[in-house]
């Protein structure tokens, strides 16, 4: 087999990482995974037309999903910060950047990076 390439590793790394917030939230059933690959096959024509744009993936993908998600399913992924008020979406930042992040607005905070917002969002600490 051919090694790997590094589009494909970058496609795989962010594929990882939406799946990764989308279990967090507990939505990452089986329509809603094919919803990634869509944004998978859509992202990797576009990086193929500017490589340079590899380490944006990430973030443009989870961009994808939420939007996607919106339609269908209502805002994903729901501030965990703000404990009172209206239930709202965080967003990603930067749009089109490296390192993407969940930001919540409302509070001016990061809540995690794109790909760790289960453990931002709490569940069971192991200790
Ligand atoms: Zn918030």
């Amino acid at each position: 087999m051919d090694p790997i390439s590094p589009l494909e590793q970058t496609l795989h790394a962010a594929r990882a990482l939406v799946l990764a917030d989308l279990v967090a939230g507990e939505v990452a059933e089986a329509d809603v995974v094919s919803l990634v690959e869509d944004s998978v096959t859509q992202r990797r024509w576009w990086v193929e037309q500017w490589p340079d744009g590899a380490g944006y993936v990430a973030g443009l993908v989870a961009q994808d999903v939420q939007d996607a998600l919106l339609e269908r399913y209502g805002r994903w992924p729901l501030c965990p910060v703000c404990g009172s008020g209206d239930p709202h979406a965080l967003d990603v930042e930067p749009e089109l950047g490296p390192d993407p992040h969940w930001v919540c607005h409302k509070a001016g905070v990061k809540v995690a990076a794109v790909g760790a917002l289960g453990r931002a969002t709490g569940g069971t600490p192991s200790s």
